[in-house]
């Protein structure tokens, strides 16, 4: 076991990476038809269980039942990758309506107009998740992805859906308006959504000459904990490099993380069904405490101890 364990350490992240990545812009260079993307992205989210039972970070992150949240994030997934095709999907219409296609090398392979689509996007996003974070109305709609008390393969797509078209359309729109062309755009929502599961699973990844490099594993962490605003920091996607550059980079946790420090300090009952977690950034007032719907009933207990304290007595008493 000891065995299998190293090696799903090491090999979780690039076989991930590169082998589905691969696997999938093969699919596309070769004209195959797109509909065999999605079992590739079945088989990113079966992989990512099955690492997470071998090697996970915190087993306790892996209690899928006891976190009753299953059945809202297997929505937010199905809401999360329909959106994304969509916006694929939507890709010549946009051209037509924006036919300056006179800077993106389309002559160049496609391999290449990939990687340059990952890099712009990767800082896109990390530009647009840092202001989700500094500017409350952004941070409403953010706080649906940290709410959740743990990371694991679903995490990356738990997002509120108004949030994700704020992401498309900042993070992808100017690519396309410059002419990324269809194909490419579809291999790099794969990346995208393979990047966020690798980023949110609970596999212990050992990412050798790259740790303090890459945004995830461990790094990512720190930036989930529900310590106030100590989280505020690496803000990446992929590469930690922009976060470097802006000074938002810790490699390392002020104390160790625990297994339940993930979350939002003011959302510690943070909703677990689905509609209610889309209801949250109109309830939800960054500053004011827990919306009052989300807040757990008194016990009997409760309710006694509040009346003897009305009194000016103590339950002791
Ligand atoms: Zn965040």
């Amino acid at each position: 076991m000891s065995m299998l364990r190293t090696f799903v350490r090491v090999a979780y992240a690039p076989f991930m990476m590169l082998g589905l990545t691969g696997a999938a812009y093969w699919v596309v260079v070769n004209g195959y038809s797109y509909f065999w993307l999605a079992p590739l992205i079945a088989i990113a989210y079966a992989t990512a269980f099955a690492a997470e039972q071998i090697a996970p970070f915190f087993p306790e992150w892996n209690k899928h039942a006891e976190h009753g949240d299953t059945s809202a994030n297997i929505w937010h997934t199905v809401v999360y990758e329909i959106s994304a095709l969509n916006g694929v999907l939507l890709i010549p219409l946009i051209q037509w309506m924006f036919p300056y296609q006179g800077i993106w090398p389309s002559h160049w392979p496609l391999w290449g107009q990939l990687v340059l689509a990952f890099l712009i996007a990767d800082f896109a996003f990390m530009v647009i998740h840092y202001a989700s974070h500094k500017l409350p109305l952004l941070w409403r709609l953010h706080a649906v992805h940290h709410g959740v008390g743990r990371l694991y393969g679903f995490n990356g797509v738990i997002r509120h859906p108004i949030h994700q078209a704020i992401d498309m359309i900042i993070g992808q729109a100017p690519l396309v308006v410059m002419g990324m062309t269809q194909e490419v755009a579809l291999v790099l929502g794969f990346v995208i959504t393979v990047t966020l599961i690798v980023q949110h699973s609970n596999v212990d990844q050992r990412l050798g000459p790259l740790d303090g490099w890459l945004a995830i594993g461990r790094v990512h962490h720190l930036h989930h904990v529900n310590w106030g605003t100590e989280g505020d920091c690496n803000f990446g996607l992929f590469f930690s490099v922009w976060d470097r550059v802006f000074g938002t980079f810790h490699a390392k946790p002020p104390r160790p993380i625990r297994y339940d420090d993930m979350g939002v300090d003011e959302l510690p009952h943070f909703p677990k069904s689905y509609w209610e977690q889309l209801l949250l950034p109109f309830v939800y007032k960054p500053g004011a405490g827990e919306p009052r719907r989300y807040r757990e009933p008194k016990t009997a207990a409760q309710v006694a101890r509040d009346h003897l304290d009305g009194h000016g007595l103590t339950a002791a008493e």
